[in-house]
């Protein structure tokens, strides 16, 4: 049991990244909290947890929202008495449109979820882990965090800000024995991807662009985002894991 004894929270843990962490996660010992903001896969991840036989709770939130980030840190150290490992997984796509086309609006709602949202997860969950003793946080960029990509500026920059955010994260704090690393996805088999599963011309091309030539596995992420938050990863911090199938390599 690699995660005995320990608090773990995932946000976006109703999706498929999430939900994946979150099961392995109490299969090797965490007391999860599931946090979302859609209620309906949210509660269904502690569910399944919970009928595994392992110890879940769901808290309903926004990532993008100080006040709902705060209650759930609290609420998690409350319920499931403290907290060590944070996995800053919540995240959406924008819609494919040159920067010149993209709504200041759309902009501020990618950026706001996907790079303030682990910012306000790192704000508020870094005492709480100090006071448990320490612990792991793990941010979710991806392979576009790594690589820019036409029409995704705004997930391009979100996503580029989490592997610097975490790089400044690991040097706060990591004095107070909190390593602080993300994870690079490729193209991985869940929601997010559904518009591309659509594109008949594209489809072909991006779901073998890496060097095994198939798409990821949300329990294959959940693997790596295990390894960096277990003991296993104890001298890693400030990294960030490509975990692409060798997508980097194009
Ligand atoms: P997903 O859509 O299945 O999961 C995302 C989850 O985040 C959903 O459950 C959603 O309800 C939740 N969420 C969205 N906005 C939220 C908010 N404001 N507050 C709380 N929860 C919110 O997709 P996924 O692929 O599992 O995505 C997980 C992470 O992985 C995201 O950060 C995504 O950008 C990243 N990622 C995915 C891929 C891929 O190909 N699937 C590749 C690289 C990175």
């Amino acid at each position: 049991m690699k995660l005995a004894g320990k608090v773990a929270i995932i946000t976006g843990g109703g999706g498929g990244i999430g939900r994946a962490s979150a099961m392995l996660f109490a299969s090797e010992g965490a007391r999860v909290a599931v946090a979302d903001i859609d209620s309906v896969s949210g509660e269904e991840t502690a569910e399944k947890i919970k009928e595994n036989g392992h110890e879940a709770i769901f808290i309903k939130m926004d990532v993008s929202n100080s006040e709902s980030v705060k209650n759930l840190i609290n609420e998690s150290v409350r319920r499931l008495g403290g907290l060590h490992i944070l996995f800053n997984n919540a995240g959406v796509g924008n819609s494919e449109v040159r920067s010149t086309d993209m709504s200041e609006e759309e902009w501020d709602s990618v950026i706001d979820i996907n790079l303030k949202g682990v910012f306000l997860g790192i704000k508020h969950a870094v005492p709480a882990i100090i006071q448990s003793g320490g612990g792991s946080i793990i941010n979710t960029s991806s392979l576009l965090g790594l690589k820019g990509q036409k029409f995704l500026s705004a997930y391009n920059a979100s996503k580029g800000g989490v592997v610097l955010l975490t790089k400044n994260a690991a040097l706060e704090y990591g004095k107070h024995n909190i390593r602080v690393n993300a994870i690079a996805p490729g193209v991985i088999d869940t929601n997010i991807i559904d518009h591309w599963k659509r594109d008949e011309r594209r489809w072909p091309i991006i779901s073998k662009a890496n060097a095994l030539g198939r798409i990821g596995s949300p329990e294959e992420v959940a693997n790596a985002v295990l390894f960096l938050a277990s003991d296993d990863a104890s001298f890693i911090t400030g990294a960030t894991l490509p975990v692409d199938g060798g997508g980097l390599t194009f």
